[in-house]
């Protein structure tokens, strides 16, 4: 059986930095380059969420997009437009780089997507960088 999917696209804007305690600050420079600036910098995040399934092109049998809209302002574009990345709780821990954040994205969506829909989250930061996860039963999955 086929598998149809429909993706959204959500945008927020956020500062951050990437810069990890667990270098030197030489070796923060050396990784991270102009993006460890210790005032931070900007980004107009575009994030691209899928959710499909099996028959999903058949009406009725997916998420209904009103409810997706819903979670993800709720759940993501309030919780990071116009805010600092670096301050969020879940980046005391981890650096704000587009992989993490892709997902952790996905961690604070998976649970409100019913039905494991929820089939890809992708996160574009810059014109030449795109992040994307599609959590790791559905890549059991496709393999
Ligand atoms: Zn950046």
């Amino acid at each position: 059986m086929g598998q149809g999917s429909i993706t959204r696209r959500y945008r927020f804007c956020a500062a951050h930095r990437l810069h990890t305690d667990h270098l030197s600050a030489e070796e923060n420079r050396v990784v991270f380059g102009k993006c460890n600036n210790p005032n931070g910098h900007g980004h107009n995040y575009v994030v691209l969420v899928t959710i499909g399934g099996p028959g999903a092109a058949r009406a009725g049998q997916t998420m209904d997009l009103d409810a997706l809209d819903r979670v993800v302002a709720e759940r993501i574009v309030s919780r990071f437009d116009h805010r600092d990345l670096n301050q969020d709780p879940e980046f005391a821990v981890r650096t704000t780089t587009g992989e993490n954040l892709v997902l952790l994205i996905w961690d604070l969506l998976v649970t409100q997507v019913p039905g494991g829909q929820l089939k890809k989250v992708a996160v574009i930061e810059t014109r030449d960088n795109y992040f994307e996860y599609t959590g790791s039963a559905s890549v059991a999955a496709r393999s």
